[in-house]
């Protein structure tokens, strides 16, 4: 028998109709600014997602699109002209970087209360204490949506993260800790990472990897929840999944026969992190 499905797509079809309701009650038109350095096919696509989500709940969403090789002052310098909109709600620069530009320097130019993927150090350090007035990175908020809406609980489970990236693995750590889990977090250096992943509760993978999570390293009874989105490049693995272009970290198919539910890709994580996203520039709003 197979595991449960958590599908983001129908959740984030609710979150459309909540979201479009919300708008209309605002005094001003929900704005996002997106800042895309450089013309990466998956950037591309990423705010493609971004603005037909924000057309369908009637947001606004500016597209800066600065060349590959900007310097880190230009794009400060856009940052800062955003900031002082009054008409702007949230700014969000897509990641990854160009290599030349320091991410740390260009998130930390945001102001913070326009912060609407939670990356300044304002909101990281509100995680870390716990505060009430975090704005949770969107593919964070988006799994524990995902969750959430499947009433999956979270307190006092042990949750094994897969992958300790600034942008999903850590602050999804600290999430789950702030909501009583018990919180392990594993990495390239992890030794035998079966027998860490096989002691979960909550499985979250977000390593980048095509299929890496295995049978071998789940049991019966767990949740697992697939944070990868892979292009595929290798003709094998393109195969195999016939003519699906993305696959997560996880070898849903083997995998989904033996867990008691999981998240699949495309159609899970993805779709509720966009969903989030717009979430936390509502709550910008203030409204
Ligand atoms: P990243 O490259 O910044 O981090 C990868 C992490 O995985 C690192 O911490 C590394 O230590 C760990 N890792 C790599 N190989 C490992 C291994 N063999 N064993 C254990 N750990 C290993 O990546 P990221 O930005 O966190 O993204 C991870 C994946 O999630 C990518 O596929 C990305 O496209 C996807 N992603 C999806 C969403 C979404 O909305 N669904 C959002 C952001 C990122």
């Amino acid at each position: 028998m197979s595991g449960q499905i958590l599908e983001g797509i129908s959740l984030r079809d609710a979150t459309i109709q909540r979201l479009s309701a919300r708008v209309k009650t605002l005094s001003a038109q929900p704005t996002l600014v997106v800042v895309q350095i450089g013309d990466r096919a998956d950037s591309v696509a990423y705010i493609k997602a971004k603005k037909s989500f924000g057309e369908k709940i009637g947001a606004r969403v500016i597209h800066e699109m600065l060349p590959e090789k900007v310097s880190s002052d230009a794009v400060v310098s856009c940052i800062k002209k955003h900031n002082t909109d009054h008409s702007v709600h949230g700014i969000i620069v897509q990641l990854p970087l160009p290599v030349h530009l320091d991410q740390h320097t260009i998130l930390e130019a945001i102001d913070p209360k326009k912060d609407v993927d939670g990356l300044t150090s304002t909101h990281t350090q509100e995680l870390w204490e716990d505060g009430s007035e975090i704005v949770l990175p969107a593919t964070t908020r988006g799994i524990l949506s995902l969750l959430d809406c499947y009433q999956i609980p979270v307190e006092g489970k042990k949750v094994v993260i897969v992958g300790r990236s600034v942008l999903v693995g850590k602050p999804t750590a600290m999430a789950f800790l702030n909501r009583n889990a018990t919180v392990t977090i594993c990495h390239r250096g992890t030794q035998n990472l079966s027998e860490e992943t096989l002691r979960a509760d909550i499985l979250i993978v977000a390593i980048g990897k095509p299929h890496f999570i295995t049978k071998d390293f789940v049991r019966e009874g767990q949740v697992v929840i697939d944070v990868g989105i892979n292009t595929l490049a290798d003709g094998k693995l393109q195969e195999e999944v016939g003519k699906r272009k993305l696959v997560g970290d996880v070898d849903f198919e083997n995998v989904s026969k033996i867990v008691s539910a999981i998240s699949p890709v495309p159609g899970g994580v993805g779709a509720m992190t966009v969903a989030s996203l717009f979430e936390n520039l509502l709550d910008l709003t203030g409204e």
